[in-house]
């Protein structure tokens, strides 16, 4: 199936006169479990506050004959009144995709055919690198296009990656975003490794320093700018350990939080040269004409990839910006002669966020690499692990949304893992990853939800075992 061409997404704008939506489903639930006893299940918004997908202020949840009781139902005038009925479907908080690239939705489905191949690899990431839109309105439309996919994917809010196309920072996906429906972070990417070390944080820095309004954008109501030095092996570590400060000095002046996120500790190769100075990735920064002494004295030191990072990452944390960690596919739980679990340890020291992508890691054969994704353990470490998409490129044919559910459904059906720990990963999990009030992903009286999803099911494991579809509730018909 073919994505669908963007239209300009918008706020849904329902009857505004009408004061009161009732929502009805089979049942509701959050993080914390079901809402209510078994049976029809009602809730009931005041949608004088609505914004985006928010449907207003929860005012009430709880079984559907309880709720047509209740005053602010009863004593609406029934012209004020409004429902959707959702009687087969489990009600959900709105998605939050932790982790994704929107701005090459426009290449479409494409992972790569045989990752374990260097030159069908190597043929993908050229396909990627010429076929990704460069130019601003070519941005915008594929920033758009993933906007479309988020949406139908159940998705308020992201974490989205905007890629330095031809190696240059670019505000283009940002504006895009934040022109649309959603919620979340625009995380600016750049590079900057090798001889061009002192270039990447220059121009991170200029462009912090252009649009600090933009940096202090509460991702509750907008969407903030954040800052993505994209990996270890693109971006120097003294780049990662200067940033940390300079968001330390931005956080202490009572500025919201500097968002960071980055790439790490992604694949073997990322290991290779880390640890040992060698491997692809070392030919690849030396084709570029980067590689240098400075680079050689930062690499090659038996360090593991996260033991590279750790002091950036603490001193990040100290300074209230916890990095958000796309992927983390290499944590062992050994590592040369270290305690066990030292990986692991200082994830959990420095506070991140990890956004795994479970689809995204199969296409590119991470766990025939380095073995299974070690998620459970980051769990039970305390680390929040939240679930992103990753781009559309490296979705499985036929994709046609972008949706952190069809993430958590994959570790349903190859893990069984608890529909409950699922559901935080895609909901409160990803909320707390981008600076997002976490009870905005859920049934609480008197918030405002960052929207309601009907998954088409009985129960939130048959959700999570199933193929159903999803609909985010403010933009379908309602009756
Ligand atoms: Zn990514």
């Amino acid at each position: 199936m073919n994505p669908p061409q963007p239209r300009t997404p918008r706020t849904p704008d329902p009857a505004p006169e009408r004061r009161i939506l009732r929502i009805r489903g089979g049942s509701a639930w959050d993080d914390r479990g079901p809402r209510h006893a078994p049976g029809p299940v009602a809730a009931l918004f005041d949608t004088r506050d609505r914004d985006r997908f928010c449907p207003g202020t929860l005012l009430a949840i709880g079984p559907a004959d309880e709720i047509d009781r209740h005053e602010a139902w009863a004593h609406t005038p029934p012209e004020q009144r409004q429902t959707i009925d959702r009687p087969g479907s489990v009600l959900l908080p709105a998605f939050v995709n932790a982790h994704t690239h929107l701005d090459l939705s426009a290449l479409g489905p494409r992972p790569p055919s045989d990752p374990a191949d260097p030159s069908a690899f190597a043929a993908w990431l050229d396909m990627v690198r010429l076929g990704r839109p460069a130019q601003p309105d070519a941005i915008a439309w594929s920033v758009r296009l993933g906007v479309e996919l988020s949406i139908r994917g159940g998705v308020a809010a992201v974490g989205d990656v905007a890629g330095a196309a031809g190696g240059q920072t670019n505000l283009e996906a940002w504006r895009t975003l934040a022109d649309g429906p959603l919620l979340g972070v625009s995380e600016v990417e750049f590079f900057g490794i090798g001889r061009g070390e002192a270039r990447g944080l220059e121009a991170a820095t200029a462009l912090w320093r252009a649009h600090e309004a933009g940096f202090r954008i509460d991702p509750d109501a907008g969407v903030r700018l954040g800052l993505q030095p994209h990996a270890p092996y693109s971006v120097a570590e003294p780049t990662f350990r200067a940033l940390a400060g300079e968001a330390a000095r931005w956080n202490a002046s009572g500025s919201p939080a500097l968002h960071l996120a980055t790439h790490l500790a992604e694949s073997l190769a990322e290991r290779e040269l880390i640890a040992h100075a060698r491997g692809a990735q070392r030919t690849f920064l030396e084709s570029l004409g980067l590689w240098d002494e400075s680079l050689a004295a930062q690499v090659g030191r038996g360090r593991h990839p996260i033991e590279h990072m750790e002091r950036a990452l603490v001193s990040a944390a100290e300074g209230g910006s916890p990095f958000l960690c796309a992927h983390v596919h290499d944590c062992p739980p050994e590592w040369e002669g270290r305690e066990p679990e030292a990986l692991l340890g200082v994830l959990r020291r420095a506070g991140v966020s990890v956004a795994y992508c479970p689809r995204s890691s199969d296409a590119f054969a991470s766990p025939d690499a380095l073995g299974p994704h070690r998620y459970r353990a980051m769990l039970d470490a305390g680390v929040n692990v939240c679930l992103g998409t990753d781009s559309l490129v490296s979705c499985p044919p036929g994709t046609d949304r972008l949706s952190p559910l069809d993430e958590a459904r994959r570790l349903h059906a190859r893990d069984g893992t608890d529909p409950l720990t699922l559901l935080a990963m895609c909901t409160t999990r990803g909320a707390r990853a981008l600076g997002i009030d976490e009870d905005r992903c859920r049934w609480t009286v008197g918030g405002r939800m960052l929207g309601v999803v009907a998954a088409e099911g009985a129960t939130l494991a048959s959700v999570m075992g199933g193929e159903s579809e999803v609909a985010l509730l403010p933009t379908t018909t309602c009756c």
